[in-house]
């Protein structure tokens, strides 16, 4: 009887996964595995492009890469999993309810913004997270000249300094102008509850965005972060009243609601902690991946974050390791010491800079060339070539982007 690698999630992780498990099953020249993903839509969705303009074409096709490689592409969406019986259960898109049995899970469902419960964020704030919520935000921003010429229309607001509000930020001023005309007196202004722009980027960058910020014209409002957001605008917790017609949230993300049902240990932010292989400790069988899971990325205590450049590399070992435990071959241990961030600061440019100390190596529109090819060609899919494809889902090809 065929045995069944069943992927959940055709994010970063998920696709490499499927593509690096079919490429071990070619090359172990087995014809008794199925390898099985589900997931809503069969693209993939380029999250790290969302908060440029035209979000909605930020997607790339993957079924002729599937099928070029014999993964199996199942549309619809998970809700329940039983790793005591191995089964999942979901819907198609249809609204048809399937169970499906595993021989190994590789759960790799992402995460979405998280959205705290603060009064009027689900009804005024916009978001760069997901495909159709920047297209929202991006039509809201095109019909804001239909509007009359108030203070609340010309400002956006960015709801969290972190790294997506300020790739979203340096964007907004000629976004807006390009909207509004040239000579509108436009404003966009980022509140960041922590006392510095970019808390989690480190000292290191700082400077560089602080410029490259000064220079687009964006302000900051720091140390207190919103409280309340409403259609004329936000108020902080320090009294501060900013009026703006587009809010735009950007603070925190969590994994998918799915980790929850997986009887392991989770981070702060629900990922499953998961070992060298990228297995899930004490869950036979059960595989997570890319921004669901937190495994080490060296012998030096870091660990993964919640980004591409990770979650490609983590969907390459997750899909190899666990096509190799089902076939009893040898196992690679997930490794990628080399940390590099590059961050876009629009038309200013960018900043690259490597180490878990991010050091700066890189600015400005050298940098920004870097980023465009990453976020242009480095983080699609390759070519529906069937060599090609298996070369570039070797695990032992860690590829920095
Ligand atoms: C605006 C923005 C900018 C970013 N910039 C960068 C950057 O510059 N550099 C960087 O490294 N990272 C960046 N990131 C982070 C990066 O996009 C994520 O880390 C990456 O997308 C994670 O990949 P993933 O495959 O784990 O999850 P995702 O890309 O979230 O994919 C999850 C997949 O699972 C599917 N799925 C979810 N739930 C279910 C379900 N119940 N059943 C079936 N399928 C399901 C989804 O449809 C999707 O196919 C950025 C993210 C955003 C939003």
């Amino acid at each position: 009887m065929s045995k069944r690698i069943l992927i959940v999630g055709a994010g970063f992780a998920g696709m490499w996964s499927a593509l690096s498990a079919a490429r071990l099953i070619d090359e172990a020249g087995r014809t008794d595995v199925e390898i099985a993903l589900i997931a809503p839509d069969p693209h993939l969705h380029v999250r790290p492009r969302l908060y440029e303009e035209g979000p909605a074409n930020m997607k790339a096709p993957l079924t002729e890469i599937f099928d070029a490689v014999g993964v199996k592409f199942i549309q619809g969406t998970v809700g329940q999993i039983h790793t005591d019986r191995s089964e999942v259960d979901g819907h198609d898109m249809q609204g048809r309810a399937f169970t499906m049995h595993y021989d190994r899970l590789i759960l790799a469902t992402g995460s979405k913004l998280f959205r705290p419960e603060i009064a009027g964020l689900a009804d005024h704030a916009f978001s760069v997270d997901q495909i159709d919520e920047a297209a929202e935000l991006e039509t809201h921003i095109r019909n804001l000249a239909q509007r009359p010429d108030t203070p609340a229309r010309n400002t956006v607001v960015v709801a969290g300094g972190g790294f997506t509000g300020i790739e979203t930020a340096a964007e907004m001023p000629a976004r807006l102008r390009a909207a509004l005309g040239e000579n509108t007196p436009v404003r966009v202004v980022v509140v960041e509850r922590n006392d510095a722009i970019g808390p989690d980027l480190g000292p290191g960058p700082r400077p560089v965005i602080e410029t490259a910020l000064s220079d687009l014209g964006v302000t900051w409002h720091l140390g207190h972060g919103v409280t309340a957001i409403d259609a004329q605008g936000v108020t902080t917790a320090d009294g501060t009243r900013i009026e703006s017609n587009t809010v735009i949230w950007t603070a925190g993300v969590r994994a998918s609601a799915l980790t929850a049902q997986i009887p392991a240990q989770r981070d702060a932010a629900g990922r499953l902690f998961v070992n060298a292989n990228l297995a899930v400790e004490g869950v036979p069988g059960v595989y997570a991946t890319g921004d669901v899971a937190s495994a080490a990325t060296d012998d030096e205590g870091n660990r993964t974050l919640m980004s591409c450049q990770h979650a490609m590399n983590l969907g390459r070992s997750a899909g190899h390791n666990a096509a190799a435990d089902l076939l009893g071959l040898e196992t690679i241990a997930y490794s990628q010491p080399k940390y590099v961030t590059c961050l876009d600061l629009g038309p200013w440019g960018a900043v690259y800079t490597e180490g878990w100390e991010r050091e700066v190596k890189m600015s400005g529109m050298e940098a920004k060339q870097l980023k465009t090819r990453i976020n242009t060609e480095w983080i699609y899919p390759p070519r529906a070539d069937r060599a090609e494809v298996f070369a570039s889902a070797d695990p032992r090809r860690i590829v920095v982007a």
